[in-house]
């Protein structure tokens, strides 16, 4: 009898043995900045209001499948234009895979731009849907020319933008994004994943284009736990990709906690408020070190390059900080590094080891 690893290599799917499982760090006693989370708790006050919703949750029954009155909470909080729905996921990276099933008849593509969040391209993989990518520029703008003759070249099926873009922090121009749209023979994604912390939504330009879906997760407005994300756009779309979200896939504690959550909205807000003062914070102090180059960041994390980034990463994680080194994760990433902005007393301890490290050399 073939032992379990023959068997499965015989059995998997050629494209499922190549891939690498998306890789999460052990964290346990860091200051962990390395996964755009939400440093802050919740006043206690509230997390007592959650304590007692919970200890009367009706656990022992399936959830409400349609989620409906959280999802009157999310519309009352996201305001959505008239005649736009909602579709709630187990975080937003089940809504990419379920998008990804429902596009993908035999040889559709999905288009993605590069560096950018790397779930596109290995649900891509993982659906059997053909992925084709086009290089951001060096200043990790869209590359307009480039994205417009793939599009006319490809003729992609699902296009995914995140906007804010992760890992490079910044927001595209909303024009590019707009052309991008209007020449796209398909469904264009525009993920706001880090909405809270952006200057611009299209969530207002949602009635504009038939061809437009807007993603957003509470992930990073200190939700991240709960794994609770939302496509929103219109009923001609959703309700065909709501018939292939699994009938109970957002949990009875899930909802009923992000319903608390979200009718006290303006708390997570304020945090969002204050991540984005410190952003400002520390980006100035990574700006002033000469031999670090930092990128502008819409979002709740910064991205810097260094000399050696992985002597650096190693040296923070030495001292105790966990961020995210991006090296050799793409061409375009060399020697870059990317932190979540944490606490001020968090951000301050990353400077202080980062100006240890690059003081004296690792
Ligand atoms: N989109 C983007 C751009 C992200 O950066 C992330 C998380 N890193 C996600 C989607 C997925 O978030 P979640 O599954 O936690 O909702």
């Amino acid at each position: 009898m073939s032992s379990a690893s023959s068997l499965a290599s015989t059995l998997l799917r050629r494209e499922i043995l190549d891939l690498h499982a998306y890789h999460v760090p052990d964290s346990a006693g860091y200051i962990k900045l390395d996964a755009m989370e939400n440093p802050y708790l919740l006043p206690h006050a509230l997390r007592g209001e959650i304590a007692d919703a919970v200890a009367s949750a009706a656990i022992n029954r399936y959830p409400d499948p349609s989620a409906a009155s959280l999802k009157e909470k999310i519309r009352g909080v996201l305001g959505l234009p008239e005649g736009m729905e909602v579709l709630l996921g187990n975080g937003s990276d089940e809504l990419i895979q379920l998008l990804a099933m429902g596009l993908n008849k035999p040889g559709a593509t999905l288009l993605g731009v590069e560096p950018s969040f790397v779930m596109y391209k290995m649900i891509a993989t993982f659906t059997g849907m053909r992925y084709a990518s086009i290089p951001l520029k060096e200043d990790f703008s869209l590359d307009l020319p480039a994205t417009l003759a793939a599009i006319r070249r490809e003729q992609p099926a699902l296009v995914f933008l995140a906007y804010p873009n992760n890992p490079t922090g910044n927001l595209f121009s909303a024009q590019d994004v707009i052309q991008i749209i209007e020449a796209s023979p398909g469904l264009v994604v525009v993920d706001e994943a880090y909405y809270a912390f952006a200057s611009d939504s299209f969530v207002p330009r949602l009635a504009n284009y038939p061809n437009l879906l807007v993603m957003r997760t509470f992930s990073k407005l200190g939700m991240a736990g709960l794994r609770l994300g939302f496509l929103a756009g219109s009923a001609a779309w959703l309700e065909q990709f709501e018939k292939l979200r699994l009938p109970y896939n957002v949990g009875v504690l899930p909802q009923l906690v992000a319903e608390k959550l979200l009718e006290h909205h303006g708390v997570l807000l304020q945090q969002a408020e204050q991540i984005k003062q410190d952003r400002a914070k520390l980006y100035r102090q990574l700006a002033e070190i000469v031999a670090v180059r930092v990128y502008p960041s819409e979002a709740n994390f910064l991205l810097f390059r260094v000399a050696n980034a992985t002597g650096v990463f190693d040296g923070l994680k030495r001292r105790g900080v966990l961020i995210k080194n991006l090296n050799g994760g793409h061409p375009m990433l060399t020697d870059c590094l990317r932190v979540t902005v944490g606490t001020p007393e968090e951000n301050a301890k990353f400077m202080a080891a980062l100006k240890e490290i690059i003081i004296q050399p690792v």
